[in-house]
């Protein structure tokens, strides 16, 4: 059972915000000049409620056969009661894999309660081991030390960890190979992201992104690497295995090798609109369908609609598209 959209890519994963709050304002994400005390965050009433969510999570299934759900945010650990979520999602059946984005500052309150709910994975935001840096790249005066105690907590959780790292030319280039090391030792795979155009409010230039070729070439001087083959179709991450082990990493480069021909991955706004690419203008609302009583055969229509139509390779047209004016912002939808 699946959808097709219009470039014959199949509906697999969804992402589901779940609040577009957030405790830290990173700066290429929610900088805190734009997100300030002014800003005006969603109200608890347009928010998805954990009943809704779960309802479309089960129309998804239904609808595409889904198997993996992600949970993001803004920081998913800022929406209430979040394990309650969790548990609602894990009862679906057929979803195999539950797995969570969070900055890792809340783990050490819920990892295990999370763990329990039936959350299998974390990947978990960091983007230096420079506590100076870090304050300044979050915004938030927060310390890495807060980060590493959230690894800890999903680590004795049980949780599975994989870690994230936004790579800005000039303003962490230099903890690429520390990073790696680091959580090497800690038998932890870290995904190092190239720095994307993605919203209207980081002031993203071409001139601030550190290539891929630039990542492996920087630890491959220090650590050889070979390349490895993705572990499935439509992997983000291409992979790689530091010579003679089993150690890994992956790089996420979405500007200088963008990978839309594979991208099967359907993302849910926390007010329930459905986002087709990380880079859309405007979703599609399912809020509005369901608290209006459409039937779940209605809905699936609805979803089978929007995925059928959908034709969007934004990084493949990057280009041709960089002046276009507004974006969703990666705190809306969750990255
Ligand atoms: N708050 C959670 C966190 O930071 O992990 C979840 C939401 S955050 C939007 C999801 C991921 O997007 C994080 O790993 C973050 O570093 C990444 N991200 C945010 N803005 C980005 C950008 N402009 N380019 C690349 N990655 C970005
Ligand atoms: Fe918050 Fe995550 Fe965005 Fe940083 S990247 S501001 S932690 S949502
Ligand atoms: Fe998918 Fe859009 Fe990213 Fe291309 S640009 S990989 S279509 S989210």
């Amino acid at each position: 059972m699946n959808v097709w959209d219009q470039l014959q890519r199949p509906l697999r994963d969804l992402r589901i915000s779940v609040t577009d709050r957030c405790n830290f304002r990173c700066h290429y994400c929610m900088p805190a000049d734009i997100f300030g005390p002014d800003y005006v965050f969603l109200k608890k009433n347009m928010l998805l409620s954990f009943e809704e969510i779960t309802r479309l999570a089960q129309l998804f299934q239904d609808t595409s056969g889904i198997k993996k759900i992600r949970i993001t945010g803004g920081e998913p650990l800022m929406r209430r009661d979040l394990p309650s979520l969790i548990e609602m999602l894990a009862s679906i059946d057929d979803i195999e894999d539950i797995a969570m984005t969070t900055n890792g500052s809340l783990l050490p309150k819920y990892a295990q309660r999370l763990k329990a709910a039936g959350l299998n994975r974390v990947t978990i935001s960091l983007d230096t081991l420079d506590d100076e840096r870090f304050k300044k790249i979050n915004g938030r005066d927060v310390s890495v030390d807060t980060v590493l105690k959230g690894v800890d907590a999903a680590r004795e959780a049980g949780l599975g960890i994989k870690m994230n790292m936004v790579v800005q030319k000039g303003v962490n280039d230099q903890d690429i190979v520390p990073m790696a090391k680091y959580f090497r030792e800690q038998g932890i795979i870290i995904r190092f992201i190239e720095y994307m155009d993605v919203g209207n409010s980081n002031g993203w230039k071409m001139d601030d992104v550190f290539s891929k070729s630039a990542i492996i070439e920087r630890i491959n001087k220090e650590m050889p690497l070979d390349a490895i083959k993705p572990n499935y179709k439509g992997e983000v991450a291409t992979r790689y295995r530091y010579k003679g082990s089993d150690d890994e990493i992956g790089i996420i480069s979405s500007v200088t090798d963008a990978f839309c021909s594979s991208c099967n991955r359907a993302r849910l706004s926390a007010e329930g609109k459905l986002f087709t690419c990380l880079f859309s203008s405007k979703g599609h609302d399912l809020r509005g369908p369901m608290r209006n009583g459409a039937t779940d055969d209605e809905m699936k229509e609805i979803i089978k609609g929007i995925w059928t139509n959908r034709k969007d390779r934004y990084s493949e047209e990057r280009t041709a598209h960089t002046k276009r004016k507004s974006k969703v912002e990666m705190s809306h939808i969750g990255g």
